[in-house]
């Protein structure tokens, strides 16, 4: 296991639990689910390891995570909306535009859902 490999999944994690608390506002996150597309080659006890370290002191401390790997994560260019998907140019579930584009690398990860305290 390599340092950069390590810095990889620590600002993703960095990334999804500042969404993660934007979609939250001011309430405790009781379940987080994560999906990654293949593609992002993540570790998920590094994820899990990260989370823990950075969710500290925030509304996401102590949720917890449903990690799952996709085949795809698509983006919709036109309303943003990202989505797992098990195939590429998929149509946009949102706003149905008949286009998507295929997230890769670093971005390959996405939060599907919050379960927020009551
Ligand atoms: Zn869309």
């Amino acid at each position: 296991m390599t340092t950069q490999t390590e810095t990889r999944e620590a600002l993703l994690v960095q990334r999804l639990i500042r969404e993660t608390c934007r979609r939250a506002h001011d309430t405790p996150v009781l379940e987080v689910k994560i999906a990654a597309a293949k593609c992002a080659g993540l570790d998920e006890g590094l994820v899990r390891f990260y989370w823990d370290r950075y969710a500290a002191d925030t509304v996401c401390q102590g949720a917890h995570i449903t990690y799952r790997r996709v085949p795809f994560i698509q983006e919709c260019p036109y309303c943003g909306y990202t989505f797992a998907s098990r195939k590429q140019n998929v149509p946009c579930p949102r706003c149905r535009a008949g286009h998507t584009a295929t997230l890769m690398g670093d971005d390959c990860a996405i939060v599907e859902d919050l379960t927020l305290a009551a």
